[in-house]
């Protein structure tokens, strides 16, 4: 039977690739983004290529827009058994004396406590269906401290934290639930490699592989986790970014 998906912050970069993949593996997937317009771009090019998919308005740090756009899925087709937590902001760079309290409520409810909202309705219902499969995509900034980007860094890992837990508890129901932490990916979040700039070449300097990632190999690793073959992982945390974070990059730089 074709599983109803729900895809988070879904009108660009690494959800619209996920929203598309899931899509060709016949998921009916809702397309929930806070820019409509782009959220009914992916679901229409997805309609266009056969798939099944809906776009929706949806701030994920509010409750009434979780609760709503839940609601609005099960009526349209069924109980949503794969959910992807992806929907993210970065925020300003600076100093955590720079922070103002509704930045950190900004980003903290954008990248966190939208897990939490979506899990909290949908866990009980996956439960009862007897599966689900939930990926978060945190970051490797989830994993290591990051100067200047606290409140980012801070949500990214309780992300993972909060995977973890989920996992413990649900995993008895043939419910998994899985991070992913992509390093520096082309988006509008990432980094445009055409953006030729200082910072970009400073990732390009600590990347083993020497690239950005493209979107698609981030939402293939989501499509795994989610898909036929994925049910024995559960409480993982997978990094993907061309090796970034597996070295520590300050005794030699990686030119030849
Ligand atoms: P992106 O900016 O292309 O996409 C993020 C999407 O989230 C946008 O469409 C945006 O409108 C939407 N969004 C923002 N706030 C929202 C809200 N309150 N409610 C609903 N939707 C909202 O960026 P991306 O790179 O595809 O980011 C996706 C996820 O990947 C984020 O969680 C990000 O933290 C994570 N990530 C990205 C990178 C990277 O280098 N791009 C690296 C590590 C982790």
């Amino acid at each position: 039977m074709e599983k109803v998906a729900i895809v988070t912050g879904a009108g660009s970069g690494i959800g619209a690739a996920t929203a598309k993949l899931l899509a060709k593996q016949n998921m009916a997937v809702a397309v929930l983004d806070l820019n409509e317009q782009s959220a009914m771009q992916i679901a229409e090019q997805i309609e266009w290529e056969g798939g099944r998919a809906f776009a929706l308005r949806c701030d994920v740090g509010k409750k009434e827009d979780v609760e709503q756009a839940i609601s609005i899925t099960e009526k349209n087709w069924d109980t949503p058994l794969v959910l992807i937590n992806n929907a993210g902001v970065g925020g300003p760079f600076h100093r955590v004396d720079q922070v103002s309290d509704d930045e950190w409520d900004w980003i903290i409810n954008t990248n966190l406590k939208s897990v939490f909202l979506f899990t909290r309705n949908l866990l009980p219902k996956m439960k009862e269906a007897g599966f689900g499969r939930i990926v978060n995509v945190a970051s490797i900034q989830g994993l290591l401290g990051s100067a200047h980007s606290s409140t980012y860094v801070a949500s990214k890992h309780g992300m993972i934290g909060y995977t973890k837990t989920i996992a413990a508890e649900w995993g008895r129901y043939g419910i998994t639930c899985n991070a992913i932490c992509p390093g520096y990916v082309n988006s509008q979040l990432g980094i445009r490699p055409e953006d030729i700039s200082d910072y970009y070449q400073r990732v390009m300097d600590k990347s083993p592989v020497q690239r950005v990632a493209d979107p698609i190999e981030v939402a293939s690793l989501i499509a795994h986790l989610v898909g036929e073959f994925g049910g024995y992982i559960n409480g993982a945390s997978y990094t993907i970014d061309g090796g970034i974070s597996a070295h520590v990059g300050i005794t030699s730089n990686l030119t030849e």
